[in-house]
């Protein structure tokens, strides 16, 4: 991971110019530190306003007196936004476009056909009695109803508060309850790689629990016609409230401060938390990241493939591209169906230009070989991002040389639920890639590092990652628990916004995320962070994919245990585990050497694809009770694979 591999951006990116150059980055952000209130004034123009605001940032840290205001008097709707405002330019074109679970299917909808659906069915909604600031829980899948539903919902200022298909009856009784919703839109079923979730036989099973039982209206959407249990009073198809619905209607207007949406963390380090986003902030802030760090022209194909159960599909899914008139990809399905090849074709078949996916997504498909990504020609692409996790410099290369033809920049951006957009991402055009880097701060975002005593590190150091001042799009509240929320974020080192995140500055200015605090490793009092470790492994040929953790050591205090997934057409062998070993020795030094390595067919992901280190640590501990909820694990067996094979050598 060595500081001296810069990529610049190459020659023909930047001939056909670019929305920032090197120079203009560093004055806008200059400017933006130099003057907030000046530069988001400005800067929040990307959106249409109903009533200007007069004031624009009003911000306290002190955790006794937290404060997080934007634009606090303007008035405005998201949906007013992402699709009335685009009609007189962009009613014909495509705002969707929707790639079936089944590679035959799919669908283009225009912003005028859109606009049209969202104002029925905010329609649909007022009539079924939700009115401004009820919450509305949607438990959808990837089809474009999805989008509709939220959209009607920011049209009537209902908080939604989406709640990832994937998730149990229990999960999402837990989130039904916690933000107290009594409508839920469904749909009958979901469909992933061919095979059916039982969506609305979860939301019933939800609401016969206590946590569910406020639910007295299910709205389900029509998508396989698989059978389902109704009940007369409490459940209506979609499809029959959407036949008789005007599509006559005029956006709320809302103010600024109030809640656009309620969205839970994927709960890779416990408790979900209810992170509650507001109107105007968040979208000036997605409008303005997505145009900046997509560097965006006017016939781009954009896709994330993120679910809209997280916060990507919030941001850069659904408003940060409809914000800006783009057009955008859904896609039902999963990479691997009907096999690996299918990023690739889905890129072909709807001329993407720009693809924005995952570190896992990215190793699960090198894991396979070139052949799988070379059945496409992927020509139209021209930018990649990617999203979630550290991207490991091997990843990062293999994502650049094969899925991008070396072709096409790549920016890694370093955000989360609560930052509600990018904060950290090199900008194409202006900044020098590094891989494994997300480089560097986006405009008016300060980042700092602090030592664990909370004192300022200056120049090249590595620390915990802080925030020292707001930007719109911040999080306001954990919903329902303000205190937890100035606990959670404020009060670690009070005056700052408290990542949880680790990172390390290089001698250029850059960050480079090492992972999450809590996982740091601490060998014979040397703290390092757990990206440099796996990224060593990863690039070792025979590694897929790699996480480690700490485990008590009688001497160190603490070893590194890692767990190694291999590369297709490699075996576990003693000398493959001494040769690993040798690798890391050699990469970063004897410090960073692995104590044990255990060979893991697969790794415990949340549902969004982490690596969950908390129950890796648990298993290299031998603690094999009390592994902690893992009901938000995409692969529950996964977690009894290890054990087993810990035990085997224990
Ligand atoms: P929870 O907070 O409930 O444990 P989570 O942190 O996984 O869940 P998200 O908000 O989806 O929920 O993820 C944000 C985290 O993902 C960041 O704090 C960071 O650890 C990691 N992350 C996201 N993008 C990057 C990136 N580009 N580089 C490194 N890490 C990243
Ligand atoms: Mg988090």
């Amino acid at each position: 991971m060595s500081d001296a591999t810069v990529i610049p951006v190459p020659a023909h990116y930047l001939a056909a110019g670019t929305r920032n150059t090197a120079d203009e980055y560093a004055t806008r952000y200059a400017e933006s530190i130099a003057n907030p209130d000046a530069f988001w004034a400005k800067e929040a123009q990307v959106v249409d306003w109903m009533k200007p605001f007069t004031q624009v940032k009003d911000v306290s840290f002190n955790p006794e007196d937290l404060r997080i205001k934007w634009f606090a008097d303007g008035e405005l709707n998201v949906a007013a936004n992402c699709l009335d405002r685009q009609l007189a330019k962009r009613g014909d074109k495509t705002a969707i476009i929707w790639e079936g679970d089944d590679p035959r299917e799919s669908r283009h909808i225009t912003y005028r056909e859109l606009h049209a659906e969202v104002c029925k069915f905010a329609n649909v909604l007022t009539a079924k009695g939700v009115k401004k600031g009820d919450r509305v829980t949607i438990y959808m899948p990837m089809i474009p109803e999805a989008a509709v539903a939220m959209l009607a919902c920011t049209r009537i200022g209902a908080p939604h508060s989406v709640v990832f298909g994937g998730f149990s009856p229990d999960s999402l009784a837990g989130r039904i309850e916690d933000c107290g919703s009594t409508v839920v839109i469904t749909a009958d079923e979901g469909l992933r790689g061919s095979k059916a979730v039982p969506l609305k036989a979860n939301v019933d099973n939800a609401i016969r629990t206590p946590a569910g039982s406020g639910v007295t209206t299910v709205i389900v959407v029509r998508r396989t016609g698989g059978s389902v249990n109704w009940d007369n009073k409490r459940d209506f198809w979609y499809h029959d409230l959407m036949t008789g619905a005007s599509a006559d209607h005029a956006a709320v207007a809302m103010n600024a401060e109030d809640p656009l949406f309620i969205l839970y963390t994927s709960g890779s380090t416990g408790k979900p938390k209810g992170v509650l986003h507001t109107t105007g902030g968040y979208l000036v802030y997605v409008t303005s990241t997505f145009a900046n760090m997509f560097d965006l022209r006017e016939d781009d194909v954009f896709w994330c493939t993120a679910d809209v159960g997280w916060v990507t599909g919030h941001s850069y899914l659904l408003y940060g591209p409809l914000a800006n008139g783009a057009t955008t990809v859904m896609f039902e399905g999963v990479p691997q169906y009907p096999d690996w090849s299918r990023i690739g074709k889905v890129v072909d078949k709807h001329h993407v230009s720009i693809l924005y996916t995952a570190p896992t997504a990215i190793r699960a498909l090198m894991r396979e070989g070139d052949g799988p990504t070379l059945e496409s020609s992927r020509k139209s692409l021209r930018l990649l991002g990617s999203v979630g996790e550290p991207i490991n410099p091997e990843a990062w290369n293999w994502y650049h040389r094969v899925v991008g033809d070396s072709r096409c920049p790549i920016i890694d951006t370093w955000w989360q639920t609560e930052t509600g957009g990018v904060l950290i991402t090199p900008l194409p055009g202006a900044v020098d890639m590094k891989p494994g880097s997300a480089s560097r701060p986006y405009f008016g975002i300060k980042p700092a590092i602090l030592d664990n005593d909370g004192s300022l590190m200056k120049g090249v150091c590595e620390g915990n990652l802080v925030i020292t001042d707001s930007w719109p799009g911040q999080m306001r509240s954990i919903y329902g628990d303000h205190k937890r929320f100035a606990e959670t974020y404020f009060n670690v080192f009070p005056g700052v916004y408290t990542t949880g995140d680790g990172a390390r500055r290089d001698a250029d200015d850059y960050y480079w995320i090492t992972g999450r605090v809590d996982d740091v490793l601490n060998v014979s009092g040397h703290r390092m962070g757990t990206a440099e470790v796996e990224s060593a492994l990863v690039s070792h040929v025979a590694v897929a994919e790699a996480a480690v953790v700490g485990f008590p050591h009688d001497i160190k205090g603490q070893g590194i245990f890692a767990y190694v997934t291999l590369q297709e057409g490699h075996e576990p062998s003693e000398e493959l585990r001494k040769a690993l070993v040798i690798h890391v020795r050699a990469e970063i030094g004897p410090i960073a050497a692995p104590d044990q390595i255990q060979w893991a067919p697969g790794l415990p992901k949340t549902r969004s694809g982490k690596i969950m280190r908390r129950i890796l640590r648990k298993i290299a501990a031998n603690e094999f009770d009390g592994l902690g909820d893992t009901s938000t694990l995409a692969d529950p067996s996964v977690v009894d694979s290890l054990v087993q094979g810990r035990r085997a050598e224990a």
